[in-house]
């Protein structure tokens, strides 16, 4: 792998764009934006912000008057900016949350590209949603971000978190949501019914943090006996890029994919979003395996 070109001449004309975080000093989508940007030779420049939770409104308001195209939200702005845009696609009104502004004459659009950027990547290792189960471990923003796209490709979905009124509350949200979803839920350690749940799906996902750097050696969020031959394993964390949960499945023979491909998908909606150009998404997923090098 060749290191991808990732800093960016700046001119008069350079367009700004962003990531809003506290911290931020991690982040990845810096340096795989700018690979992208220098790829298509779009004189775009994209910078961190270390924006900490009382000044999110203020800089929010800063885009229109500092002329920038928009911004990204990270932890922990995706909720708090929901309220700061003046109007919300469809895909951030489902979410609860923004993860993308995008400014037009002065006025502020919120999106959410994590949905997307969840299932392009299983849709492109070939994954049969329509009339399959699928478990969700976890009921966070990720989980809801998951639950929303798989119940919308036909999926029957349970949400399986450690506290059960958030299961509770996000499965009733997409049930409320598609008259034609029955998403169940059930504890985290609720093991005889988790067992038999997960037999008879095809899909798992962790949206948990569990085994996230720098809590690699934790055990999976389950036990590694619940797992099957059949079931393809997906887990959003991409550091490590194979964590406890991936490297027991994969020993077991079920297909996985970790959260690179997210990270990367969700980017590319928003560079799209921003700019009007599809960008290449190897290019900015060879930045982020750099950036993970590192
Ligand atoms: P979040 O809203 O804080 O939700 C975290 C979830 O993890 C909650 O359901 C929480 O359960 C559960 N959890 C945390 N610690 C746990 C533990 N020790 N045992 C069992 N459950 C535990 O976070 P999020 O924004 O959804 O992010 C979740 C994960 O997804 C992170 O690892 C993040 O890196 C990853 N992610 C990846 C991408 C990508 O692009 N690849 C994008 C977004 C998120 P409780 O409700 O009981 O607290």
């Amino acid at each position: 792998m060749t290191e991808p070109v990732t800093s960016i001449e700046i001119s008069g004309r350079s367009q700004l764009v962003g990531v809003m975080g506290w911290p931020v000093e991690h982040s990845l989508s810096p340096p795989m934006h700018n690979a992208a940007f220098n790829a298509l030779g779009l004189q775009y420049v994209y910078v961190p912000f270390a924006v900490e939770p009382v000044h999110l409104k203020s800089a929010v308001q800063a885009l229109p008057a500092l002329g920038m195209r928009g911004v990204n939200l990270t932890i922990p702005h995706k909720e708090a900016a929901f309220v700061l845009v003046d109007e919300l696609d469809s895909s951030a009104a489902l979410a609860g949350a923004v993860n993308t502004i995008v400014q037009v004459d002065g006025r502020l659009k919120g999106f959410n590209t994590d949905g997307i950027g969840f299932v392009l990547p299983l849709a492109a290792e070939g994954f049969d949603f329509h009339g399959n189960r699928g478990v969700i471990l976890g009921a966070g923003g990720a989980a809801r971000s998951a639950a929303f796209s798989l119940v919308a490709r036909g999926m029957h979905i349970t949400i399986v978190n450690r506290t059960l009124e958030r299961a509770r509350a996000l499965a009733e949200a997409v049930n409320q949501w598609s008259s034609n979803s029955s998403v169940d839920y059930v504890v985290l350690n609720s093991d005889d019914s988790l067992r038999q749940t997960i037999r008879e799906s095809a899909l798992l996902v962790n949206t948990t943090r569990v085994g996230m750097h720098p809590y690699e050696t934790e055990p999976p969020p389950i036990s590694a006996e619940f797992l099957h031959r059949g079931l393809f394993v997906y887990d959003l964390i991409y550091n490590p890029q194979e964590t406890q949960l991936l490297r027991v499945a994969r020993e077991m023979g079920c297909r996985t994919l970790n959260g690179v491909r997210m990270l990367v998908h969700q980017g590319a909606a928003a560079f799209e979003l921003w700019t009007g150009h599809k960008p290449d998404t190897s290019v900015m997923e060879t930045a982020v395996l750099w950036g993970l090098m590192r």
